[in-house]
């Protein structure tokens, strides 16, 4: 299935779209998460739906687009000859500081020097191409 990156429409009093209604992209692991962002965003003035509705497809569309974009790129990453390597290396810690003098890898000081929450480079990083 071909899946289009990149769609707007033209704005319409009172009805919108959430969902892979709105953004179907390549199920690598964000159509739902963006489904319920949507919903999220959409519900945050329900007593004025239509302002609402505009401040949430704009904001939609802007968040979508690098994602879809995302998406597009594993998804033909997972589909290419050289897949099983590309995941490998995609899913492969690589070390964010410079290793130290003597050359052996520290891995504690390395994950401690880790901001909380950030992942280690190489687990679901962005793809560049
Ligand atoms: C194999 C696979 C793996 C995925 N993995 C992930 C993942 O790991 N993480 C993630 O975030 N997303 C994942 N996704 C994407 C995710 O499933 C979708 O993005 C998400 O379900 C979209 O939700 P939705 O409510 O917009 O649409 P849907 O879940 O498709 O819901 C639409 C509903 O409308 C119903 N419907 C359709 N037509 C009519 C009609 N005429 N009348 C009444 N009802 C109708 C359908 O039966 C369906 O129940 C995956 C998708 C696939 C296919």
């Amino acid at each position: 299935m071909q899946h289009r990156t990149g769609t707007r429409w033209t704005h319409q009093p009172g009805i919108t779209l959430i969902g892979d209604a709105a953004h179907l992209m390549p199920p690598v692991g964000e159509g739902a998460n963006q489904a319920m962002l949507d919903a999220a965003e959409l519900a945050t003035n329900p007593a004025d739906p239509d302002p609402a509705i505009r401040t949430y497809e704009e904001a939609m569309f802007t968040r979508i687009h690098p994602i879809a974009e995302m998406s597009a790129r594993v998804q033909a990453m997972m589909l290419s000859p050289t897949a099983a390597d590309d995941i490998i290396r995609f899913f492969t810690p690589q070390p964010i500081e410079p290793a130290p003098a003597s050359g052996r890898v520290d891995e504690g000081a390395r994950r401690s020097a880790r901001p909380p929450g950030k992942p280690i480079a190489g687990g679901r990083r962005r793809m560049s191409g």
